[in-house]
């Protein structure tokens, strides 16, 4: 997505979609991101879980420059010890 979005994560609401955040290994439910791009991108809104972690403020139709599903961890380490 580089080229939409937020400058510094490229974080984009639902309406542009179709994503899925809640797909991404970074979201917390009900609303929550806690990759560090994210969280520190000035242009997205930011909430606080109770436990005081604040995170980006991420739907989970949203989406991200760092969407990462939990295949593509594990393909990446298979490839890694070349399997
Ligand atoms: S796609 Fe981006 S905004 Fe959405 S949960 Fe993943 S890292 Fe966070």
């Amino acid at each position: 997505m580089s080229g939409t979005g937020t400058a510094k994560s490229g974080f984009l609401t639902a309406e542009h979609g179709p994503f899925r955040c809640s797909n991404c290994t970074f979201w917390r439910s009900p609303v929550g991101c806690v990759q560090k791009d994210v969280v520190a991108d000035p242009e997205v809104p930011k909430i606080q879980a109770p436990n005081g972690v604040v995170m980006g403020k991420a739907h989970t139709d949203d989406c991200c420059s760092y969407f990462t599903t939990l295949k593509s961890i594990i393909d990446k380490t298979l490839e890694e010890v070349g399997l």
